[in-house]
């Protein structure tokens, strides 16, 4: 991979993890008290579910970001964990912090599936 081409997928993980980053004021809605209104209440209760699976998704991602921009000081990135063959460009374009290959991604995916994970079957047929 070229010098240019790895620091534009830096500067892409770069800007999502600062994105990602701003995305945790969400803990303030997770801290709120309760309240004597019970409209209000369960109001907040579905927000504060919402907030704190969206920081679980978002502190999942930088995990894998911070892992991808690890790769490129070990100069690993691009390389994939399962198999050690390069990721397509095209790939890491859409994900810059893909640490599998598609083949590999997918074998982990049926693996899922075998172990009675529940897939819509729709999605697999346009994946
Ligand atoms: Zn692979």
């Amino acid at each position: 991979m070229t010098k240019s081409k790895l620091n534009s997928f830096r500067r892409a993980l770069e800007t999502k993890l600062a994105e990602l980053g701003n995305g945790n004021r969400n803990r303030d809605v997770i801290a709120i008290e309760s309240t004597p209104d019970e409209m209000d209440r369960v109001q907040h209760v579905s927000e504060r579910d919402y907030a704190i699976s969206s920081l679980e998704m978002n502190s999942n991602r930088l995990g894998e970001i911070r892992r991808a921009l690890h790769r490129m000081e070990t100069g690993t990135f691009g390389l994939c964990l399962g198999c050690d063959e390069e990721i397509t460009a095209k790939r890491l374009a859409a994900l810059p912090w893909a640490s599998y290959c598609i083949a590999c991604q997918d074998a982990a995916e049926r693996g899922a599936l075998a172990h009675g994970d529940e897939i819509d079957p729709s999605f697999l047929m346009t994946a």
